[in-house]
């Protein structure tokens, strides 16, 4: 195998161990259960499933964007040990001009001599779309039909454990091959009002230099108020109002023409005044739901015709 490509392969989609908890999703019981189910289990113990009990290698997580689909796949990975290689397709797509199909190749090989092993492909309805646009390229045409036969290699061996897992918030976009490769869809919802709770106190909680004031009363009030946000959304809400206790310190200080340690100097965590409910009224205004409500009902529409749990 071309070495250069192995090596591209390697320190551009092999991603460093990180680890990531089910606790650390917020909401999805259902999906974490049955990625559990599908993708963990069978990691572990393939030899467990199999004939019977086999399941397809192979899952496809659709849903709008930022709801957590990247973060269930690399929750797989650290629960299994398992190796993570994660990619855009439209990366794929524009960065591998030409090299599409030898590059997909490499990166199964790889993957393989890494298992347990986990390819996580964004976007995935970009590589293997049912549209033939016009302008479709001889190569990519070539690396799509690769995909497809690595794909169908995945539940050759039987002890094989490799899993793919594909994700998109176009399911519609995927070929016949690719859906029935992908034999379980599961659909990845916005947050409901306890999820959306759980993002907001874990993202405080795991910094110990923020302190709140936020009562019980505060967050149900942040959780009404945050009706369609989808996951990112709330992470993005929570980092606006958390950085407003941090912007009137710097502008005190600069008011003040500074101090002993330079206009910086009194800028310190300590001298922060904790995050309050209304940094998160005014942070609302920033940050505005990002997912209309009419992808939404396409994606539960969807999820009713296709989805693996409906
Ligand atoms: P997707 O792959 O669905 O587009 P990501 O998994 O990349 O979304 O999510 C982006 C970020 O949003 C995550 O890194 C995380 O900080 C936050 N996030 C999204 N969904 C959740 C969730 N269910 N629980 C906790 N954090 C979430």
């Amino acid at each position: 195998m071309d070495r250069d490509i192995v090596e591209r392969v390697v320190s551009e989609i092999l991603e460093a161990p990180a680890s990531v908890a089910w606790d650390d999703i917020a909401g999805l019981k259902h999906a974490k259960a049955a990625v559990q189910e599908l993708a963990v289990w069978p990691l572990m113990k393939p030899e467990l499933f199999r004939g019977a009990r086999a399941v397809p290698r192979g899952l496809l997580l659709f849903g709008p964007p930022g709801t957590g689909k990247t973060l269930i796949g690399r929750a797989v990975a650290s629960q299994c040990g398992a190796t993570f290689f994660s990619i855009s397709a439209s990366s794929l797509t524009s960065k591998w001009i030409g090299e599409g199909e030898k590059m997909v190749r490499a990166l199964f090989a790889v993957a393989r001599c890494c298992e347990p092993a986990v390819i996580f492909v964004d976007e995935i309805d970009s590589l293997l779309s049912a549209r033939k646009s016009d302008g479709e390229h001889e190569s990519s045409r070539r690396m799509k039909t690769e995909f497809l036969v690595q794909m169908d290699g995945l539940g050759g061996g039987d002890d094989g454990r490799l899993l793919l897992v594909g994700a998109t918030n176009r399911p519609q976009e995927l070929d016949d091959g690719a859906r029935r490769r992908l034999a379980k869809q599961l659909y990845i919802p916005l947050p409901c009002a306890d999820a959306r709770r759980a993002i907001v106190v874990n993202i405080l909680d795991a910094d110990a230099s923020v302190t709140h004031r936020l009562s019980d009363a505060d967050l149900n009030v942040i959780c009404e108020k945050t009706d369609g946000y989808s996951g990112s959304d709330m992470k993005h809400l929570v980092q606006e109002a958390a950085r407003a206790p941090l912007r009137e310190l710097f502008q005190s200080v600069a008011a003040g023409g500074g101090g002993a340690g330079g206009v910086t100097g009194g800028v310190t965590p300590s001298a922060m005044r904790p995050i309050r409910l209304v940094d998160f009224k005014r942070a609302s205004k920033q940050v505005r739901p990002s997912v209309t409500r009419a992808d939404i009902d396409f994606h539960e529409e969807w999820n009713r015709a296709h989805g693996a749990m409906s």
